[in-house]
This record gives C-alpha cells, structure tokens and sequence, in this order.
C-alpha cells in the first residue's frame, strides 16, 4: 500500500488513503468503470445496458462507480435503484454539483478495481473499446489511453476552441498533454493511488494525468455524437477548466512579463537617449503631448494585464491554501449482498 500524502495534515478528508473498503480485498473486481452523471436520468438505462453488455463478453468482474453530481432530475433516484438490483452498481451521491472533475475524483477515490477506466454517462466514449484496454493492460501497461482520432462530431467552434487550446497549452506547458485524449483511459491500480495523492484542489484532470508519467500506450477510436440529452458542460465552465489548466500547468504567463518589461524598458530607454540628443542639438518644439499619451496609455494597461495574470495565480493559490475538500459526498449506495447474485442481475 501506500503512504500517506506528503500534505496529510492540512489536507481534507478525501486526500487521505484511508479506504473504508480493501482495495486488493477478495471481493474487490479486476476493473471498475467510474462515470460521472449531472442530470443524465434519460441516459442512464441505456448506458448500464451498453456497459453490462460489453462487460459481459469480457469475463472479468467489475464494478460501475456512478457518481451523482448534484443532478436536478432523478438520476440519483434510478441509480439507486439500479444498485439495488445489480451489487455491481457503487452510487456516490455528492451534496451538491461539483463539477465533473471533482465528480470523476469523488469516483476515483471509491473504486476498487484493479484497473480504473474513467467513462462519460453519454456513450461518446464507446465502451466497446474496454476490451482493447484490458488486452494492453495485461501485456504491461499502465496506462492506455483512448484518443480520438477525428472530432467530427464536435461543433465546428468547439473544433477550433479544442484546437486553440491544446496548442496553446502544449505550447506553454512542460508537462506534455497530448491533444485529444479526454478522461477514457484505463488506469493501473498503481496509476490511480499515485493521482490520489496529488494535493491540489485544482482538478485540471487532463494535466494531471498527463502529469503521472507511467508507461502509457494508445488506442484510437472515432468520437460519436452525445447519445440522450444536451451537453452538460456549458462553453463558459470549459473556458474556466481551460484557464485552469494553463495556469495550474505552466507559469509562462507570469514569466512573459519579465521577459516583455525587458523589452518594453529597453525600446523606453533608447527612445529617451534619442529625445535627449534631439533636445540638446535642436532645443525643444512642441509638448510632444501625442507621445506621452501613447506612452501612459500602452504601460497602464501593460499593468493591467499583469496584475490580472497575478490575480488568476493568486485566487488559485487562495482555493490551494483554503484546502477544502474537492467534494462532498451525502451518501453511498453499496450493496455488499447483492454481488453474491451478479448473474441473475446481469440483465
Ligand atoms: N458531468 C458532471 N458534472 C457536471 C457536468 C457534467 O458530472 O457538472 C458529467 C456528465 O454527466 C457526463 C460527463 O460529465 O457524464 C461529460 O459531460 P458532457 O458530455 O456534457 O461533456 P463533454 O465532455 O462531452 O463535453
Ligand atoms: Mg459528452
């Protein structure tokens, strides 16, 4: 097992490894499936149905984390029931919406399984390929990550937005983050303590990944449209995880200013060696108004800028130092019992 984290002291409860089940225990299954659900009632039968299907031609044991985010509707209401039939079926039931990364470490830290593979509640990660990722696993690796080989079914603008950010970040980063590989991953028990132990409360769960290291390998797949209901994440909670993903992975933007003050000192100090000698040689002519107008304007928002950029490291610094919890959960559906009849609830 492992050791405590090196922030065990400071940090919430959920960052502590202290498992109220074994996690190599008898009954724990070779793989658990983690899926976060923010108002997915009408998707739910149908993902169950796909995922105890393709499962079942793998013939391995396993369990389905569902961790229900907050949902308005009653997805918490037809997972519960879902877990009373099926002892597969683990429900997490947070206190309120936490968002999908915190939802995805809230399921994270209740699985199991030998190996973890993190799926979206909308099928556009196709179960199918589970299998594939057992087979990898099982040769060695401790991580296959699933990638997408197109994004046509994706909106022109998410397209492009994708697009811009993964080269911005890439760019910017030094952890590499490979572009187009969301959370579906299978994970090595190994993999998913070691990402349990990160500290931060800043879920960038694609950096942090990216992060680990381990021996990664790849498998492709074409990405569907999304199966029941509209997207849950709305464009401005991503342009928040983007920005959280910069500034959690890189601090260019806080160094580019030193490196622009330079520059911009620099290019100042010519201009007044040149003003001086002009001065000197020809005497003085107009105010030069229009200059120094320019001037003030161009390093008054130069500040700006910067001191927003400290600002954005600063809130975040204050959420790290805050250390409240990533999530809370209200309750957790687990019936122990019910595992013993997993053949008469497969369907
Ligand atoms: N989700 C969540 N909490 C949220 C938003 C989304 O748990 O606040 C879940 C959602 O139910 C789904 C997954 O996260 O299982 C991905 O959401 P969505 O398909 O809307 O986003 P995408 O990643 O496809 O853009
Ligand atoms: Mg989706």
């Amino acid at each position: 097992m492992l050791t405590t984290p090196r922030h065990a002291n400071n940090s919430g409860p959920i960052m502590e490894f202290t498992p109220s089940y074994e996690v190599n225990g008898e009954d724990a299954p070779v793989l658990s499936i983690v899926t976060p659900m923010f108002n997915e009632e009408d998707g739910i039968e149908r993902f169950l149905k796909t995922v105890r299907r393709v499962m079942g031609d793998l013939d391995l044991s396993y369990e389905i984390v569902c961790v229900n985010d907050g949902s308005q509707d009653g997805t918490f209401r037809k997972l519960a029931q879902a877990a009373e039939k099926d002892g597969r079926i683990v429900v997490i039931d947070l206190s309120r919406n936490f968002g999908k990364e915190a939802a995805l470490t809230a399921g994270l830290d209740a699985a199991r399984g030998q190996a973890v593979v993190p799926l979206d509640a909308d099928l556009q990660e196709p179960p199918e390929l589970i299998g594939d990722m057992v087979r990898l696993w099982r040769q060695g690796y401790d991580v296959v990550l699933a990638k997408r080989s197109d994004r046509s079914s994706d909106t022109r603008f998410k397209r492009m937005s994708a697009r811009l950010f993964y080269s911005l970040i890439r760019r910017l980063s030094e952890t590499d983050i490979q572009e187009n590989v969301g959370d579906f991953r299978l994970m090595d028990r190994q993999v998913v303590e070691a990402l349990r132990r990160l500290p931060e409360r800043t879920r960038f769960m694609k950096g942090l990944f990216a992060w680990l290291g381990y021996r990664q390998t790849v498998v492709e797949f074409v990405r569907p449209p999304r199966q029941d209901g509209a997207e849950k994440q709305r464009f401005s909670k991503l342009l928040l995880l983007a920005l959280d993903g910069i500034i959690s992975f890189s601090s260019m933007p806080l160094r580019i200013w030193t490196y622009l003050g330079l520059i911009v000192a620099f290019l100042s100090m010519t201009y007044m060696v040149w003003i001086v000698g002009n001065t000197l040689i020809f005497g003085s002519d107009t105010p030069g108004f229009a200059t120094l107008a320019t001037a003030l304007l161009f390093f008054n928002g130069l500040l700006m800028i910067n001191m927003g950029i400290l600002g954005e490291y600063v809130a975040r610094i204050f959420s790290e130092v805050k250390a409240r919890p990533v999530y809370l959960v209200r309750t957790q559906v687990r019936h122990r019992q019910a595992r013993e009849s997993d053949g008469n609830a497969q369907n």
